[in-house]
């Protein structure tokens, strides 16, 4: 169970450090150039109160494909981590235990 707050723990603290975009390459400069569609929600970029923008990773650094800016800004960390278990009716009886 200490083995499992631990990792919890550390995956809080990567999620917490964000960072900024590496440069572009060449080939993603023209993708960026090109866009004509957010590739969150497939809007055309046409609209005069929103513009695109080159939304990243975050955790990497790099670019992911164009985007509306309000859809970046949508697009949040995920909020929860999923952690597969193998033989979860045997290994649960242990996680129940310690968190009762
Ligand atoms: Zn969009």
């Amino acid at each position: 169970m200490e083995e499992i707050v631990w990792i919890g723990t550390l995956v809080k603290e990567i999620y917490s450090q964000t960072k900024l975009m590496r440069s572009l390459m060449p080939g993603e400069c023209a993708i960026y150039n090109r866009a004509t569609i957010c590739h969150l929600c497939s809007g055309p970029f046409a609209r005069v109160n929103n513009w695109k923008v080159r939304d990243h990773d975050y955790f990497t650094g790099a670019f992911i494909e164009v985007a509306w800016n309000n859809c970046n800004k949508l697009r949040r960390h995920p909020k929860h981590l999923s952690i597969p278990f193998n033989n979860l009716a045997y290994n649960a009886h242990f996680v129940k235990t310690q968190l009762d």
